[in-house]
């Protein structure tokens, strides 16, 4: 029997396919690109527009054009200055001759020969001897258009693999593209006017004009969103038909609690804890995300809702993204309850412990690993009523008493699949609870715009905390250029000298460049200690150090061993040190603003005056404008719009954070096509909540939901 038969073509692995093969093979494994599904859903992420045709007497400087012509000259040239192979050749139309060079291909010239009709795509360049082509797209008239006269895709390459290469197969590869069965009912593309699954394909890589192609992955946008939304609605109705504990609203100890503070607590936060305590007092589990903007103080709402719980007898758990952070929830919200009968306890990672314990010497290994089975015992015992860590917090080996609250300090601004696997993991916890789930609530890094709240929280209730505590004396920020970098070091030193401290940022770009950012900071640490700041103390904390290192240091910190903390972007998510009162960060401009409004907020957490600088050595005024947001407004929310309105939802959000591939990030703003994905996904499940009539849709969805778990 061939088995080849009975699996699906589009399982194949991409290699067993002709011309392609183990090498290329390997190259595409690098773009995700394992099997021919995976090659066919590769998606072109723009166009080049040469589907009209030019006569070459039409021609100027920097346009881009399509000439269609025959071959009257073609030579091969080796400039031996730079030795350097040139493929130069001249073609004419009806209407005049055009030059067309091509560098380091020599094998060009092999087919480009004297009396050959061809078709060139490029952009034209003008010398001392007038127009040409250089480096230009090139097919020979007789073969159908690829590369040339249309709408060609441009692809996201990788390297030894030109989007010409990805077309050329595409070419022959899409014949198997009504293998593709379409997972969206056919009510749903009738009533939309989208294209069926295979024809959007053969569309979004051969478009006959720009249209064809948008309404193409308009479809896969809306299969995209639909399906995040099925995913969402059936995490809620799945939650929705879970009992929780129900937890009375302690309107007398709140009261009392909220007295003895030594500030009031924002209107927004009194708003949002209630609503908190009214889902608490339900039957069914809460799941709610508190949607807050740095220093908006989520910290206390989520203190609260603990309170709450632990009145009735309840256990809860906050689950920080780093340990650094949970370490820091830990000593803020024990000493905010010090009056009250809470038992907190800090879970740390045991790996890392250990780790450590190696280096100190194995009583401490035994004294370390004794300690974390006497918290685990007070957990199984309901002797902690708050515990504290990271996300490892829901692990097998650990058991509750009563577990009724799980609270999640989110580091992924919007990771949809981690929290709904967290929401996943924390429904079977280990405890005393039986038949019952924790009530859930989510709190954001960031705040997060209307419309994306809407796109990716779809099944989640809302609380807002858009208001900041009054005492709060707003940043001054400012956009400092290289020429006033020493007038900037005098103001620290200013700074310093009545007692504050200051954070210099050098920000991550992205994780392969840790290295290099690491060895940035590292020297400019050196060079700040030795040349700029002799006088004074500065440490440096990165992320490739162990998070015990990190810890020692933060804490040294926050206790003003030292003056100045040099930092790459480990810093962002929340530390929290009130005497510091400056921060520089190096090169902004290649941050989103989010991202800076997130390291502002390392400052202005105490009664300090505080001031941030942004550092670009670019003074472009696109530059200086989008950083004079930042200058310009104090809140996240304003911020997070204008974010989203300049780099694109994609850049916003970062694609590897949502799990969501790129076209479908650069249409998630339109709210329109997010709210009818809604609707139609909440019509469906109300005719066929199992996906019964729906097999392949249910596919999907148990791809998307297993992809969630990998994270
Ligand atoms: P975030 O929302 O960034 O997590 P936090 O909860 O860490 O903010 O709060 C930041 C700081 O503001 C903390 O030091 C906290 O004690 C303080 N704070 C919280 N609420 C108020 C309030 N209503 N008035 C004044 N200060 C507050
Ligand atoms: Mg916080």
């Amino acid at each position: 029997m061939d088995y080849t038969l009975t699996m699906n073509t589009l399982d194949k692995k991409i290699e067993a396919f002709p011309r392609i093969g183990k090498k290329y093979g390997d190259i595409l494994r690098r773009l995700d690109i394992e099997t021919l599904r995976d090659f066919l859903l590769h998606f072109p992420f723009r166009y080049e527009d040469y589907s009209e045709r030019t006569h070459i007497d039409n021609v100027s400087a920097g346009t881009s054009v399509t000439l269609m012509g025959e071959i009257t000259q073609s030579k091969l040239i080796r400039t031996w200055k730079k030795k350097m192979l040139i493929t130069e050749c001249y073609v004419s139309d009806e209407t005049g001759t055009i030059r067309a060079v091509w560098f380091n291909q020599p094998y060009i010239s092999d087919s480009l020969t004297i009396g050959k009709g061809v078709r060139l795509s490029g952009k034209i360049s003008e010398d001392k001897n007038g127009f040409f082509l250089s480096n230009p797209s090139w097919e020979l008239s007789s073969r159908t258009p690829t590369n040339t006269g249309r709408l060609v895709p441009i692809y996201p390459e990788t390297e030894g693999l030109s989007s010409k290469w990805i077309r050329w197969q595409m070419q022959s590869l899409i014949r198997y593209v009504d293998e593709f069965k379409d997972p969206l009912p056919e009510r749903i593309l009738k009533e939309l006017n989208f294209p069926s699954i295979a024809e959007a394909i053969k569309n979004i890589h051969f478009p006959k004009s720009q249209e064809q192609a948008e309404i193409s992955q308009k479809r896969f946008v809306f299969q995209e969103i639909f399906i995040m939304q099925l995913v969402s609605l059936n995490i809620k109705i799945d939650w929705d038909n879970q009992k929780a504990a129900n937890i009375p609203f302690p309107e007398n100890l709140i009261k009392e609690f909220v007295l003895q503070l030594p500030f009031k607590l924002t209107d927004a936060q009194r708003k949002s804890a209630f609503q908190i305590f009214k889902d608490l007092e339900k039957p069914r589990p809460m799941n709610r995300l508190l949607n807050g903007d740095v220093g908006s103080g989520k910290t206390m709402v989520a203190a609260l809702a603990t309170l709450s719980a632990a009145n009735a007898g309840y256990q809860t758990a906050i689950m920080a993204p780093t340990e650094v952070l949970a370490r820091q929830h830990y000593e803020s919200i024990s000493k905010l309850f010090t009056h009250q009968k809470i038992n907190v306890g800090l879970l740390t990672n045991a790996y890392q412990e250990s780790s450590l314990a190696k280096i100190s010497g194995s009583d401490e290994k035994i004294s370390k690993s004794k300690k974390r089975e006497s918290i685990l015992n007070k957990i199984k015992n309901g002797e902690i009523n708050l515990i504290i860590g990271t996300h490892a917090l829901i692990q097998k080996d650990i058991f509750f008493k009563n577990l009724a609250l799980v609270i999640i300090d989110e580091q992924h601004r919007f990771g949809v699949s981690q929290r709904a696997y967290l929401q996943q993991k924390s429904s079977e916890i280990n405890d005393g609870l039986k038949d019952k789930i924790p009530h859930f609530l989510a709190m954001t890094a960031t705040p997060i715009p209307r419309t994306l709240a809407l796109a990716f929280f779809g099944n989640l209730d809302i609380s807002v905390l858009d208001e900041m505590p009054k005492n709060r004396k707003p940043i001054k920020t400012e956009i400092v250029t290289s020429r006033n970098r020493e007038k900037m070091y005098d103001f620290i030193r200013q700074e310093i000298a009545s007692g504050r401290q200051a954070f210099i940022i050098f920000p991550l770009v992205e994780e392969s460049a840790v290295l290099t950012e690491v060895k940035a900071a590292t020297e400019e640490h050196r060079r700040l200690s030795e040349k700029v700041f002799s006088q004074l103390k500065l440490a440096l904390l990165h992320g490739k150090m162990k998070a015990a290192e990190k810890e020692e240091v933060m804490a040294d910190f926050k206790n003003k061993k030292y003056d100045i903390l040099v930092a790459t972007s480990v810093v962002e998510v929340g530390i929290d040190v009130p005497n510091a009162t400056v921060i520089i960060i190096e090169d902004a401009d290649r941050f989103g603003l989010s991202q800076l409004h997130q390291f502002r907020g390392r400052v202005g957490r105490g009664e300090f005056q505080s001031y941030c600088f942004l550092l670009t050595e670019k003074s472009t005024e696109k530059t200086k404008s989008r950083l004079r947001a930042l200058v310009n407004s104090s809140s996240g929310f304003v911020i997070a719009e204008e974010d989203l309105k300049l780099r694109g939802p994609g850049e916003f959000l970062g694609t590897r954070q949502s799990g969501l591939p790129d076209i479908t990030m650069q249409h998630i703003t339109d709210v329109k096509l997010i709210e009818t994905a809604h609707e139609y996904a909440e019509q469906l499940i109300n005719e066929d909540s199992k996906l019964i009539m729906h097999p392949l849709l249910k596919e999907e969805l148990s791809r998307f939901t297993k992809f969630a778990h990998l994270e």
